[in-house]
């Protein structure tokens, strides 16, 4: 089934001039970029997106470092698009990660690992509806 998910290039990733190289990896996985836009997170945004994690011992680190440069926010879709896109990331910590995938490539450690996917389609709309309208994404 076509659906939509949310993604993020993280500020390792764009600090490093990552953009492209990244989102040709997302391409080539059959993904389909329909919406992007280079945005600065403000702290409130990062605190917000992350809040499942506020408890986390590493959530003040992770906000510092989403806000500290530029992200870029991409809507992705495409078959089973949540799942496959999940697939190319790779595992959150680039030490697990497989060959081939995002975070392998590119993750610079289990925080700086350059981009966010969402979990599932309920969470792909909730982060799509922070950052885009429907107008934001031509049909
Ligand atoms: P994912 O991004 O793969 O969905 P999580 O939702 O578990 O991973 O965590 C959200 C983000 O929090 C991670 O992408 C990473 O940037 C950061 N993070 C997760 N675990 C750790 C950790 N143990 N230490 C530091 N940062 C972490
Ligand atoms: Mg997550």
């Amino acid at each position: 089934m076509t659906e939509r998910t949310f993604s993020i290039l993280k500020p390792d990733a764009t600090e490093r001039n990552l953009t492209g190289k990244i989102n040709a990896m997302i391409e080539d996985a059959g993904l389909r970029i329909v919406a992007q836009r280079r945005i600065r997170l403000t702290e409130a945004q990062a605190k917000k997106f992350y809040e499942v994690h506020k408890e986390r011992p590493f959530y003040g680190e992770l906000v510092a470092q989403m806000t500290a440069q530029p992200v870029v926010v991409q809507v992705l879709e495409g078959e089973n698009a949540v799942a496959r896109y999940r697939e190319v990331m790779g595992a959150t910590n680039p030490a697990d990660a497989a060959a081939g995938t995002i975070r392998k490539a590119f993750a610079k450690n289990v925080g700086e690992n350059s981009v966010h996917g969402s979990d599932s389609q309920e969470n792909a709309k909730i982060e799509i509806a922070q950052f885009f309208t429907e107008a934001d994404i031509p049909g």
